[in-house]
């Protein structure tokens, strides 16, 4: 079979190699889409401890049952799947909480596993038995089903944030993320969303796909501009959805009283530590709240979101490649063009 094999930094071949077969307890999928994550772009540029190559990236998978190990019970060949990443140690403490992102041993499908980046991927059996294949309807487009993962993601922030109808909300970073989080905050009754960024670009998609009301924080004083696109009230829910530590500070000072926030983007690990004034957390009542990954229930949350339409999920998709030309993939994401790029691995 094909697949794009990363052999080191900015070296992925698209080569044949063997295809998987199905051991006890594992079922081989045939990949039908897998979208190109920002890490799958980290790991091409930098590479990545858990990513040894030669190995095959990619988590966003969306593909059809085509081998069924012995003694896996539940499924059948030819059904339709996404397979969640994370797959916990099954032992410690958040294992048996099913909070398997939060586990210390944790492994994931496209890291350690090989991933969805070819024409069939395997899913072994612990993967199997934790419940990462996920049935979804047939006639659900794959473009469409390959959103879930890292809209999992974002519902799994936004359990934290716990948005309201009518609740104000502010969203820093009009990537894929940020917008996944505006649409979701829209389709929960938050008004208004607004989206901030420094690139018009990505910006000129806020509007375009209808999720929120864009503002470029480049244009002057970000806090003013911000303000004063929203009317010159502050929001009762906050998200930082780009890597950058100052969004962070300025995300607490916009938000008012019994607000919620959550510092959803990771920054870099050179530089992580922000002054922050306690005090305006706690007389305001201000909750600040990390996010990492997503767990299994935050799949059948993003399923169910994209099955009844609840996300503009056609207008996400906004380029598709097949994997033969995975490196335009890559290199249409270091130019910061497009919202949601999916590799087509029919
Ligand atoms: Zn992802
Ligand atoms: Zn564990």
């Amino acid at each position: 079979m094909k697949a794009a094999v990363f052999h080191g930094p900015r070296d992925v071949r698209v080569e044949e190699v063997p295809k998987p077969k199905a051991g006890k307890g594992e079922i081989v999928v045939r990949v039908l889409r897998c979208a190109v994550c920002g890490t799958d772009k980290r790991i091409f540029v930098h590479g990545q401890k858990n990513v040894v190559p030669p190995a095959v990236t990619g988590h966003e998978i969306v593909g059809i049952i085509d081998e069924i190990g012995e003694g896996v019970r539940g499924f059948e060949l030819g059904r339709k799947v996404i397979i969640a990443t994370v797959v916990g140690c099954g032992k410690c403490i958040y294992c048996r909480r099913e909070q398997y992102n939060l586990c210390d041993e944790f492994t994931a499908v496209g890291y350690d596993y090989s991933g969805g980046f070819a024409e069939y991927v395997k899913v072994n059996a612990r993967i199997v038995e934790q419940g990462n294949v996920i049935l979804i309807p047939d006639d659900l487009k794959p473009d469409h089903a390959a959103l879930i993962e890292p809209l999992s993601c974002v519902l799994n922030g936004q359990e934290y944030l716990n948005p309201q109808k009518g609740d104000r909300a502010l969203v820093f970073g009009a990537g894929p993320i940020g917008m996944m989080h505006a649409s979701a905050l829209k389709a929960k009754g938050c008004d208004p969303v607004i989206v901030a960024d420094v690139s018009d670009e990505r910006l000129d998609y806020v509007a375009k796909f209808g999720v929120g009301t864009p503002v470029n924080t480049s244009k002057g004083d970000p806090a003013e501009l911000i303000l004063k696109t929203a009317g010159g009230e502050k929001f009762d829910v906050a998200v930082t959805a780009c890597s950058v530590k100052a969004v962070q500070g300025l995300a607490l000072k916009l938000v008012r009283k019994k607000a919620r926030v959550s510092f959803f983007a990771g920054i870099p690990k050179d530089d992580p530590v922000l002054p922050i004034d306690t005090n305006h957390i706690h007389y305001n009542e201000i909750s600040v709240f990390g996010a990492f990954s997503s767990n299994l229930k935050h799949y059948h949350e993003a399923l169910g979101m994209v099955a009844r339409g609840e996300i503009p999920a056609d207008k996400f998709v906004t380029h598709k490649f097949k994997l033969d030309d995975i490196l335009k993939a890559y290199a249409t994401i270091e130019a910061g063009q497009g919202i949601k790029i999916v590799i087509d691995c029919e």
